[in-house]
């Protein structure tokens, strides 16, 4: 782990999952210090208020390890992330990786915001094959049919979600 370094992860999180939750621990060995950055991404047209995807991430957050969770904070942005990285110090944006389906949109991201700041580098850790399947779309698709999310996300997410359908 580099000490020195802060990292930011940036997400809509609608809502966190496991899979999300799995590359916070693994960014955080990586990183001295990382900044869950929770777009506003009003264009998704998101299930959860801005405020509830914070709310759900801090709680999150505050469930790992209290050595870990010391080092991450999680702070909602709504302008470019080179400049949300920049104005935090950050030198690292960290991404994760499922499968083939990210590559092309996450390798136009890490270009585009390479173009715009180039002395903020883009990260990739690889989803790991436990969570490689799970997405936010999907958690969201089950739970609108009345599946179980439990699989996929915590119990404080799962209760939300049952809460909003
Ligand atoms: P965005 O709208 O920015 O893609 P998401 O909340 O969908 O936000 O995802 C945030 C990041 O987490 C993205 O880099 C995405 O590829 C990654 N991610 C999402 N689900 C998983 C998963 N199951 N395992 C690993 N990485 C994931």
């Amino acid at each position: 782990m580099s000490d020195t370094l802060t990292g930011v992860y940036p997400g809509t999180f609608d809502p966190v999952t496991n899979g999300h939750m799995d590359i916070v621990a693994r960014a955080a060995t990586v990183v001295g210090r990382l900044i869950v950055g929770v777009a506003s991404n009003a264009g998704k047209d998101p299930l959860f208020s801005l405020e509830q995807r914070v709310a759900l991430m801090e709680g999150e957050v505050s469930a790992l390890p209290k050595d870990q969770a010391a080092r991450i904070s999680v702070q909602s942005f709504d302008h470019l992330l080179v400049d949300f990285a920049v104005a935090h110090d950050a030198s690292v944006i960290i991404r994760g990786l499922r499968a083939v389906s990210d590559f092309e949109y996450e390798f136009q991201m890490a270009a585009m915001n390479s173009r715009l700041n180039g002395s903020v580098e883009t990260v990739f850790l690889m989803a790991s094959d436990k969570y490689q399947f799970i997405s936010s779309r999907f958690v969201k698709e089950i739970g609108r049919l009345g599946g179980d999310v439990g699989h996929f996300v915590s119990d404080a997410v799962k209760q939300k979600l049952e809460q909003s359908f």
